[in-house]
């Protein structure tokens, strides 16, 4: 066994992934490695995979897994992910999987958490989320961060995600059963599925985590 931690994070939309996996960022002195996140920011830098890749994005369609496994590829080439990294939205279909298994070699995935969370909760959670676009917090519409439109930890700009409107949040969970939800089967077989219900508040979620995390004896 290496002793890098390879973490993936399943999870519809909305479940909280990027919230857990920021938490656990600090706990593990592993990167968060969102290909949302990555995807986003070359949109908003305007490089050319971001032009290649916006459309896509704001209509709640995946980008081709090409693309994004050529880009997790070079992040696990970085210096801060050799002690291994949180996977959050990535991989997400069949394929991905396959190829981060051929990315990773003997060196693999430790364990998959699967936050679980109701399709009703997701949809809510969903619609009311505001971000800010500079550095990814998460508010609700009802905080005063998105009412004023002001992010209170770095004065960036609050703002509703272009595919958090209801059309873009229906494709994304259509999108998340057809091609996601195979990959519960996928660990599952190979014995590194662990579910957690993220139906709790934040903390608990993470305190789960955290729990399956040691019982395993990864961390
Ligand atoms: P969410 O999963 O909540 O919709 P993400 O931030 O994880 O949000 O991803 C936003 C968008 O980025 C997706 O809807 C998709 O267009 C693209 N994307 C992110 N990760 C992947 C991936 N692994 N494969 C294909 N497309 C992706
Ligand atoms: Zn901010």
């Amino acid at each position: 066994m290496s002793g890098r931690l390879n973490l993936v994070v399943l999870g519809k939309q909305g479940a909280g992934k990027g919230t857990q996996c920021k938490r656990l960022v600090e706990e593990y002195a592993i990167p968060h490695v969102s290909t949302g996140d990555i995807l986003r920011a070359a949109v908003k830098a305007g490089t050319p995979l971001g032009l290649e890749v916006a459309g896509v994005m704001n209509a709640g369609a995946l980008v081709s897994d090409e693309l994004v496994i050529r880009l997790v590829d070079e992040r696990f080439k970085e210096a801060d992910a050799q002690r291994g990294a949180l996977l959050d939205g990535f991989p997400r279909t069949l394929a991905q999987a396959e190829a981060l298994e051929a990315l990773l070699g003997d060196d693999g995935i430790k364990l998959c958490i699967n936050l679980e969370v109701p399709i009703d909760l997701v949809t809510a959670r969903l619609s009311s989320r505001r971000v800010c676009q500079e550095c990814g917090a998460i508010y609700k519409d009802t905080d005063i961060e998105a009412i004023s439109g002001t992010c209170a930890n770095c004065g960036g700009d609050v703002i509703q995600r272009v595919d958090d409107q209801p059309d873009a949040i229906r494709k994304r969970l259509e999108t998340y059963e057809r091609d996601t939800a195979p990959l519960l089967s996928f660990y599952e077989s190979r014995g590194l599925l662990v579910t957690v219900d993220g139906d709790q508040s934040p903390d608990d979620v993470t305190k789960a985590i955290k729990a399956v995390v040691h019982e395993k004896g990864l961390a």
